[in-house]
């Protein structure tokens, strides 16, 4: 691989010269390098359901064989399955880039976390699990985008809900501390080994990849969480004891002193 570095010698100014000039090479290699892993991933993840469908389609043609409704139950799955890694990939793409269009103004955090347990109450009952909220009794204000947060919060619920077993809880908590704000949201479910814990934001990172993909994952949510959180000047965390024993994963956010705008109601 052809490396562009020049030689770090001669006067300091040129010394200095050359340094600045080998860390830009440096980070643009390693962008470069990024961009052709995320390809790679990508390319790799479009592969598996094409290829289902497509040998499924051919062999329809060809009269090998005919399918069943339940049959083409299956292959329009991964029809959908290819939307939600399309649909996830352009979300990704949005929230990685800098230019993420946030439309910033005072949210309190609490009513985020209402929204989206509204939202998904019913699923929860459906399947059994208990959501617990816990927000403190005064307005906990973020400098940020409402759809956005929603979509955080929605997010690290879902997964909640796909990794929690019926009979479970999940509790959701805001807490404000010194100029940080906390969304935390904890079930007691799966879990995850600490082996697989520093990469679950990774994308397409999964802890078990035919499980998780029969769930419906792209093992996109969780990088979509934390860049999104990172665009508002935030930070994420995995916790676990370990597998079958729940998950707890945090977002912390720059807390802002202002009140509530009374503009927010745009949660899509
Ligand atoms: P996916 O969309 O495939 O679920 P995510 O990025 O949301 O991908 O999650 C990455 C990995 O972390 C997945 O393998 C998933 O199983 C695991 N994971 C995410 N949330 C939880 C949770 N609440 N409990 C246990 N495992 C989780």
């Amino acid at each position: 691989r052809f490396s562009y570095r020049v030689a770090e010698r001669g006067s300091q100014e040129l010394r200095t010269l050359a340094q600045s000039f080998n860390a830009m090479a440096a980070a643009l290699e390693s962008a470069e390098r990024q961009r052709q892993n995320l390809l790679a991933d990508v390319a790799h993840e479009l592969r598996t359901p094409l290829t289902v469908l497509q040998s499924n389609l051919r062999a329809i043609l060809d009269d090998v064989y005919t399918l069943d409704k339940s049959e083409v139950a299956r292959l329009y799955d991964q029809t959908r399955h290819l939307s939600r890694l399309v649909n996830d990939l352009h979300e990704l793409a949005q929230a990685e880039a800098r230019q993420l269009p946030l439309d910033r103004r005072p949210v309190d955090l609490n009513e985020v976390v209402q929204a989206a347990v509204e939202l998904l109450e019913p699923v929860a009952e459906l399947e059994g699990i208990h959501l617990d909220t816990r927000l403190p009794g005064h307005p906990v204000m973020v400098n940020g985008d409402g759809a956005r947060l929603m979509q955080i919060c929605q997010n690290l619920l879902s997964n909640a809900l796909r990794h929690t077993p019926a009979g479970g809880t999940i509790t959701v908590t805001v807490e404000a501390t010194g100029d940080e704000a906390s969304l935390t949201v904890a079930d007691t479910g799966d879990g995850i080994e600490p082996g697989h814990l520093p990469h679950v934001f990774d994308r397409f990172y999964r802890t078990s990849q035919a499980r998780d993909r029969d769930s419906g994952g792209t093992g996109l949510g969780l990088a979509i969480v934390r860049a999104l959180v990172e665009a508002h000047g935030g930070r994420v965390s995995a916790h676990s004891p370990g597998q079958g024993q729940g998950s707890t994963f945090r977002a912390i956010f720059p807390r802002s002193s202002s009140r509530p705008s009374e503009s927010w109601s745009s949660l899509a």
